[in-house]
């Protein structure tokens, strides 16, 4: 273990990168040097069967180390219900429903027919609680085919549609697909959108970002060269936290969970040379304002 004064520099990230637990807030002084600044992680599957475990345990850690809010969305109908039931009654975790394109994925059966609208009815059947519409969008990685590719689409029109008509933000994958998934969110006039872990060019994502769309950055920036890039950029005020737990964590082989989220505000700190504190108060005020969460 390295001491608690190692700067966390994702310059060195990669395979066994220092993967540092959450040090006491704050660590620099200036006008965000405030204690009880807050993180919000905008995206993750804490309804995965990997944290029946210790899901208690994993959201105490969360909330020690600064993160208030928890947005967990689901994959399909089953998954939606599993992430309604955890999140009821809990202010702090977001409920978020969906049709992921993964579902449309070469190998497997496709969706039933029908299942975008089954869906739909299923979140305008929501309570009011429901956060937003997700996981959404196209996976071009998994989806060569392109009847299963243009399905994806119909699916993912209909969900975009559905966010305008309730004015709910959308949480949206893309996939070896930025440069459509972009296309798409413009040309349906969409205003709410989280872009969960872009994996597209940066000239895609600054289309999306002068239309006001956030990107969520997610602890596996430190070893990715493309987030690091999307990060440069995009401004500031565009860019959110997340995790993606249980993936997507600061190195392949251990599980993701929120409380990492403090990996992704150190990376972008670096990055854009500001302070820490700095990135935790503005990309929480930026989910708040994109999620629509009043505290
Ligand atoms: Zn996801």
């Amino acid at each position: 273990m390295r001491p608690q004064s190692f700067t966390y520099s994702f310059k060195f990230g990669g395979p066994g990168c220092y993967h540092p637990l959450p040090r006491p807030y704050p660590r620099k002084r200036g006008k965000y040097h405030q204690a009880g600044c807050i993180m919000i992680d905008c995206h993750t599957h804490l309804s995965s069967s990997e944290f029946d475990g210790d899901r208690e345990a994993v959201l105490a850690r969360a909330r020690a180390g600064g993160v208030t809010h928890i947005a967990l969305v689901g994959q399909d109908m089953a998954e939606n219900d599993a992430v309604r039931e955890l999140t009821r009654g809990d202010a702090r975790l977001l409920c978020f429903m969906g049709l992921h394109p993964d579902r449309f994925a070469d190998r497997g059966p496709m969706p039933a027919e029908g299942e975008a609208a089954r869906t739909a009815a299923m979140i305008r059947a929501a309570p009011p609680e429901l956060c937003g519409i997700g996981e959404v969008g196209l996976d071009y990685w998994v989806c060569r085919d392109e009847a299963r590719r243009e399905a994806q689409r119909e699916a993912f029109k209909t969900m975009v549609a559905l966010a305008g008509e309730l004015d709910l933000p959308l949480n949206v994958h893309s996939r070896s697909a930025g440069h459509y998934t972009i296309d798409l969110l413009l040309a349906a006039g969409a205003r709410r959108v989280l872009m969960h872990a872009f994996d597209g060019k940066a000239s895609h994502a600054r289309r999306g970002a002068e239309a006001g769309f956030v990107f969520s950055i997610p602890p596996s920036i430190v070893r990715s060269e493309q987030k690091q890039k999307l990060v440069r950029a995009l401004p500031l005020e565009s860019l959110a936290l997340e995790t993606d737990s249980p993936v997507l964590g600061p190195t392949r082989e251990e599980r993701n969970e929120p409380a990492n989220v403090i990996v992704s505000a150190r990376a972008i700190a670096e990055i854009k040379q500001v302070g820490e504190g700095e990135v935790r108060e503005r990309t929480s005020e930026t989910a708040r304002r994109v999620f629509g969460i009043d505290a």
